[in-house]
C-alpha cells in the first residue's frame, strides 16, 4: 500500500483568505486507487517551515505530494524548500526553460530573468511537464521518499496529477459505501450499531450534518466490496426505520424526492421558523417539480389563520408553537394544495427566548414539526435544539423531512 504525504503550499491558505481545494481533491483519488494518505499539512510559503513540513512528511510516507509555490516570483518558494529538504543545490535545466519558454510564447510573452528561476530542480532531480500552464513540475528525492512538487492552481494541478502521479498508482481495491441515519444523534447511532458490526472488517466513520448521520464505511484489500457490502446490511438492519441511503453526494430531500417520484405523489409544505427552507432543500433536486404542489411561508401568526385556517382559539389554546398549531397547519396546507403530503415546522430560531405578542415566551431552539398524510394520523415532533439560529432552522427542516421520510417507508 503507498502511502502517501500532501503538504499544501501557500500563505494564503495560512491565513484563511482561500480554502484548501487541491488537498482534499487528491486525498480523495488517491484514497480510492487504494493509497494511504498519512496526512496532510497546510505550510506558508516559507523556505524554512516548507522544507521541514517536506522533510517530516517524508518520514512517514514513500510518497510526498507538495502543491503550490513554484510560480516565477520571490514569494513562492517550494523550490528552494525542496533544495533544503534533499540536500542538494538548484539547478537550472535548460530543456526546462526551453518549455517554459514555449508556453510563455503561446500566451505571447516573452521570458524574464525570473523565469530562470522556474527552470531550477534540485539537483539529481528531473522537471515535469506542465501541459495546462507554465510552470514546471519538480521530482526529487528527500530521505527514502519520492517527492512530486505541482503547481497549485487547481487546474494545472489536476492535470499534472494525471499525468505524473495517476500512473505510480494500481487499480486499487477499495470499497466505500455509505449508510445515513436521522432522528438518533451521533451517539446513539454508535452505539446501535457497534455490537452488530463486532468482527466485521471495515473501517467506520461518523459524520453528522445537522440531523443526519453518515455513517460511512470503508475497506481496502482483498474482498473489500464484500466486507462492506455485508457490513452495510448489518448496519441498515441495525438502525431499523432510522436508516437511508441517499444517492452519492446526495441528502434525505433526494431520498424524500425520489420516493415521492416513484409512488407518484405529492407533497406541501407549510413553514413557519424554517422560512422556506424545506422548499429550498426539495426544489434543489432535479424532479422536484413533478412532487412539491405549493410552499406556503406563514411566518406571521395571522398568515397561519388566513392562508392555512388554522383558528384563533386553537392558537389561542395551544399557543402557536404547539404540535397542536402545527399538525393543524399540516392539514390546512394538505387540504388547499390537495397533495398528498404536507409538511409544517413552527417554532423560535432564537437567538433568545421569542416572546409571543399575545403573552408568553417560547424558549430559543423549541421547535415542532408536522406530517399531514392521506390515509395516516398526523404525525407530530417537538424538538429543543441548542444551537445557533442557523442549526436551528436546519435541523428542523430535516426533522420534518424525516417525518415524510419514514411516513412514506411505513406507508411501503
Ligand atoms: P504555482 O505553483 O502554479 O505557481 P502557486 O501556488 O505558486 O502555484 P499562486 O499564485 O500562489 O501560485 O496561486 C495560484 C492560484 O492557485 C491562486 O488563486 C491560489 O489561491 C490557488 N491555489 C494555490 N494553492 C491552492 C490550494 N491548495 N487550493 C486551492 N487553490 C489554491
Ligand atoms: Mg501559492
Amino acid at each position: 500500500m503507498l502511502r502517501v504525504a500532501l503538504v499544501l503550499a501557500g500563505d494564503e491558505l495560512c491565513e484563511g483568505h482561500r480554502a484548501d481545494g487541491n488537498g482534499p481533491w487528491m486525498a480523495h483519488e488517491l484514497t480510492v486507487r487504494g493509497a494511504f494518505v498519512t496526512g496532510l499539512r497546510a505550510c506558508r510559503d516559507d523556505v524554512e517551515p516548507l522544507a521541514r513540513a517536506v522533510t517530516d512528511a517524508a518520514a512517514d510516507a514513500a510518497l510526498v505530494i507538495v502543491s503550490g509555490g513554484l510560480g516565477p516570483t520571490e514569494d513562492d518558494r517550494t523550490r528552494e524548500a525542496l533544495a533544503i529538504a534533499s540536500g542538494k543545490p538548484l539547478v537550472e535545466h535548460t530543456d526546462a526553460f526551453d518549455a517554459i519558454t514555449a508556453a510563455l510564447s503561446r500566451r505571447g510573452i516573452k521570458p524574464l530573468m525570473n523565469h530562470h528561476r522556474q527552470a531550477t530542480v534540485p539537483e539529481g532531480g528531473r522537471w515535469l511537464e506542465n501541459v495546462e500552464g507554465v510552470a514546471p513540475g519538480i521530482a526529487c528525492r528527500v530521505g527514502d521518499a519520492d517527492v512530486l512538487a505541482l503547481p497549485g492552481v487547481p487546474a494545472e494541478l489536476r492535470a499534472m496529477f494525471a499525468l505524473h502521479v495517476l500512473p505510480l498508482l494500481g487499480e486499487g481495491d477499495v470499497e466505500e459505501r455509505s449508510a445515513f441515519a436521522a432522528g438518533l444523534g451521533e451517539p446513539a447511532v454508535e452505539q446501535t450499531i457497534r455490537e452488530p458490526l463486532e468482527g466485521h472488517d471495515v473501517r467506520v466513520g461518523f459524520y453528522p450534518h445537522h440531523g443526519e448521520v453518515e455513517v460511512r464505511l470503508f475497506a481496502r484489500g482483498p474482498g473489500a466490496a464484500e466486507r462492506v457490502a455485508a457490513a452495510h446490511a448489518v448496519v441498515v438492519e441495525a438502525l431499523g426505520p432510522a436508516a437511508y441511503e441517499p444517492p452519492a453526494g446526495g441528502r434525505i430531500e433526494d431520498v424524500v424526492v425520489a420516493t415521492l417520484a416513484a409512488r407518484g405523489l405529492t407533497v406541501t409544505t407549510a413553514e413557519s421558523v424554517t422560512g422556506g427552507l424545506i422548499a429550498e432543500m426539495l426544489t434543489r433536486v432535479s424532479g422536484s417539480s413533478d412532487v412539491l404542489r405549493a410552499a406556503w411561508v406563514s411566518y406571521g401568526t395571522e398568515a397561519k389563520t388566513r392562508e392555512l385556517g388554522v383558528t384563533e382559539a386553537l392558537i389561542a389554546e395551544h399557543g402557536v408553537v404547539s404540535e397542536a398549531v402545527a399538525a393543524a397547519m399540516a392539514e390546512g396546507a394538505r387540504a388547499r394544495a390537495g397533495a398528498d403530503a404536507a409538511l409544517a415546522t413552527t417554532g423560535a430560531a432564537g437567538p433568545g427566548a421569542w416572546q409571543v405578542p399575545d403573552g408568553g415566551e417560547v424558549p430559543a431552539g423549541r421547535v415542532v414539526v408536522a406530517l399531514a398524510m392521506a390515509g395516516q394520523e398526523t404525525v407530530v415532533k417537538q424538538l429543543q435544539v441548542p444551537a445557533s439560529r442557523a442549526v436551528v432552522r436546519r435541523r428542523a427542516a430535516v426533522a420534518a423531512l424525516d417525518l415524510l421520510r419514514r411516513g412514506l417507508q411505513q406507508e411501503a
